[in-house]
């Protein structure tokens, strides 16, 4: 059979040695099967009128005929859009423009007649057409080419002439070879049982679509069919490893746990924590190695439902170990554990970077004998020097920060793989989770210890300090206690450090009769802990800052948060600094300066942020704005989204859908041995075989 893997597409006709090499440096792009892979972002429809009644969101570019009947201007300043009603006869869309209204207004009239060009849109309900083309309706002729493609290039492509038109004609010559189907890669059931065209006519209208319905029949197909694996092979994996590792099992809840409740407890637990307890105590008491993941929005107690599993494991007679992403997180957990375990016969060690020597030696030889019950620290814990007597049960705290590979370094510290549990406080939008902790269980905290006020954020222009620091004043000489925060980033290092130094000499002469602390992650471990210590202590009213702060430090007692230049930020980072506040029963305040000119994504973003505390809401908000790859979750964790055609932040839908179709399978015939489930297996192989990081998605 024909096979497009083999061909290299240097043979292709009008490519050569030169532009294949081109192809291979910029777009990754070797064999036809490569080149045919490589999908337009858009496609321009000339060939025909359409009517306004014909279309929705899900268009090409595509062109209407019809008369403007009125322009209304919205908005102010950088928000400002012009709209036009735009009707036919059969229908009105809304065209708006952001920019050069002035211009558009002179130029074009009311009800004359105008061909316009563009992609429509769904915007509260209404088409959209933003920044049309538009022509006299007189000057306009048809051609007769059916749907275009466009594809994206480069700019090292576009200087050798490799251009969207060259790629659509080494398309069109690729596909012209294709004279008899291509080998299907889905299964004739997955096909038949969900009514998906053929792999072949899929590639061939994702090109060159011989209408709108055909090209809508191609994404589906191939969306589906990308989707579809990434979950065949995590849901695969993750029955592998339940079949192969037996978990610990952990039987009674015992008297340490017991003990801790009735005595040590300080409160009441919520209802989402006792939730999330249960089906923690029936993931380690079934036999199963558990591997859960538990989302739970900053300040939503998840401290105390690691502590509370912990104490399960050792109930049982295992060790168990509790991982930080930074020291100052590991330290804090280290003296919350000793306190909440106060007077219990449970011995507590803490062991980052800077433990060392006899200390050290100290700590690993009670680990081996079982002389240390709990172990908290950083990464330090992983290594390989660090061997536990019986070690039952991790937590890994934060898990953004750590990567996959670390999390499977954990596997060798015992013969049998101990019970993971990842706590993060970014809560990752559902399809996020899927794909790439799509192998964990997941719990949620979805709510907040009683008592707590939603924090009220406020966007402030940086001219306002002033009122700003009236405010600060007002606030300290109440009690609280304040955060002040600059970026800093790699890039900018040694800028943003300045920043920091500048603010903090001007907070220093606003408020000569505070203390101020200041903390930065270049800092001293020993140094940064006396800063810290003296914010926590409350001996320090302002504390000013960079974003170490941003992760899990817990200062009740702090009711104000001041993210300097926060358009630097992402969204979720924002959310995570302004968890910091709001963890006492007094009102907290989030308070965003800005510089007066931003841009239109950061206005979005600090809308968002203004509007609604929920973290989940914000997630999605941050993957809908920024895409996937951007996400800190998939970066930090080593996986290539190699995504060629889904999009997580739209197609969360056809995922859910997908992956239960996938576990269907996997259920039924775990090592896909069926007949029926040959290609599934073989597919599965080749795109193991191929670049995407496939063995770290799973
Ligand atoms: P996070 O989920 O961000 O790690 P923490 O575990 O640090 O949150 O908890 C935040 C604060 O809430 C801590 O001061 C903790 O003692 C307190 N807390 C946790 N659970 C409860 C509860 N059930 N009732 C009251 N306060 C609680
Ligand atoms: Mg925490």
């Amino acid at each position: 059979m024909f096979d497009l893997t083999t061909r290299d597409i240097k043979y292709l006709a009008g490519v050569g040695p030169q532009r294949a090499s081109i192809l291979n440096k910029e777009l990754d792009i070797f064999s036809l099967h490569d080149l045919i892979y490589y999908f337009p972002y858009k496609y321009v429809d000339r060939s025909r009128i359409y009517y306004i009644q014909e279309i929705d969101g899900n268009m090409p570019y595509i062109q209407l005929k019809g008369k403007i009947v009125g322009f209304e201007t919205f908005g102010e300043g950088r928000s400002r859009r012009l709209v036009a009603h735009f009707s036919d006869g059969t229908g009105v869309v809304d065209l708006v423009w952001f920019q050069g209204i002035k211009y558009i207004l002179n130029k074009y009239k009311l009800h004359q007649e105008y061909i316009i060009f563009g992609k429509p849109t769904v915007f509260n309900g209404r088409i959209n057409v933003a920044h049309p083309d538009m022509d006299d309706s007189a000057s306009v002729t048809l051609s007769g080419m059916g749907m275009q493609p466009y594809y994206h290039t480069t700019e090292k492509m576009k200087r050798s002439f490799l251009n969207s038109h060259a790629l659509e004609k080494m398309m069109s010559s690729v596909i012209g070879m294709i004279q008899e189907p291509l080998s299907e890669t889905l299964s004739s059931k997955v096909i038949a049982d969900h009514h998906l065209i053929s792999l072949t006519d899929a590639l061939k209208n994702i090109h060159f679509p011989s209408n709108p319905e055909l090209l809508r029949k191609a994404q589906y197909r191939l969306k589906f069919e990308e989707l579809f694996y990434i979950q065949l092979n995590i849901l695969r994996y993750a029955k592998e490893r339940q079949q192969r590792y037996r978990g610990y099992v952990f039987e009674t809840v015992g008297e340490k746990f017991h003990d801790f409740y009735k005595k040590n407890l300080p409160f009441e637990l919520t209802g989402a924590q006792k939730r999330v307890l249960k089906e923690i105590r029936w993931d380690v008491g079934c036999g199963r190695q558990m591997n859960r993941l538990l989302q739970g929005d900053v300040g939503s107690g998840k401290t105390l439902v690691a502590l509370m599993s912990m104490l399960i494991a050792l109930d049982n007679g295992y060790q168990a170990c509790l991982m930080a992403p930074t020291e100052i997180l590991a330290n804090q957990h280290f003296e919350t554990m000793k306190e909440l375990l106060f007077g219990m016969d449970i011995r507590v060690e803490l062991l980052t970077g800077s433990v060392k020597g006899k200390k050290r030696e100290a700590i690993h030889k009670g680990l081996l004998t079982g002389d240390i019950h709990l172990l908290i620290g950083t990464h330090a814990v992983i290594e390989d020097t660090v061997n536990f007597s019986s070690l039952g049960l991790v937590v890994i705290d934060e898990q953004h920060r750590f990567g996959v590979a670390q999390r499977a370094r954990l596997w060798n510290k015992n013969i049998q793989p101990p019970h993971v549990l990842v706590m993060t406080a970014t809560p990752i939008p559902r399809t996020l989770a899927m794909t790439l902790y799509g192998d964990l269980d997941v719990s949620v905290i979805d709510e907040l210890p009683p008592g707590r006020k939603p924090i009220s954020t406020i966007h402030q222009f940086d001219n306002r300090r002033e009122s700003l620091y009236r405010f600060v004043r007002k606030q300290v000489e109440e009690g609280r206690q304040v955060y002040i925060v600059y970026p800093l980033i790699k890039e900018s290092e040694k800028i943003d450090l300045k920043n920091l130094d500048e603010g903090f000499e001007l907070i220093k002469s606003e408020f000569p009769e505070y203390t101020i602390c200041k903390v930065h992650g270049k800092m001293k471990a020993a140094e940064k802990d006396e800063q810290m210590q003296l914010f926590a202590s409350g001996i320090a009213q302002i504390m000013v800052a960079t974003t170490v702060i941003e992760v899990g430090v817990n200062v009740p007692n702090a009711s104000v948060m001041i993210v300097e230049n926060a358009e630097r930020f992402g969204l979720s980072q924002l959310h995570q600094l302004r968890g910091r506040v709001g963890r006492g029963a007094e009102q907290s305040y989030c308070i965003l300066v800005t510089s007066y000119k931003l841009k239109e994504d950061t206005r979005k973003r600090l809308e968002i942020m203004v509007r609604t505390n929920d973290g989940f809401e914000i997630a999605e908000a941050d993957l809908k704005l920024r895409g996937p790859g951007d996400l800190e979750g998939t970066q930090q964790s080593g996986i290539a989204f190699d995504l060629k055609i889904s999009d997580l932040a739209k197609d969360g839908q056809l995922l859910q859908y997908v992956r239960n179709i996938a576990q269907e399978i996997v259920d039924y015939d775990p090592h896909l041995q069926l007949p029926e489930n040959e290609i599934l297996a073989k597919q599965l192989k080749t795109l193991r075989k191929t670049k995407i990081s496939w063995a770290s998605i799973s």
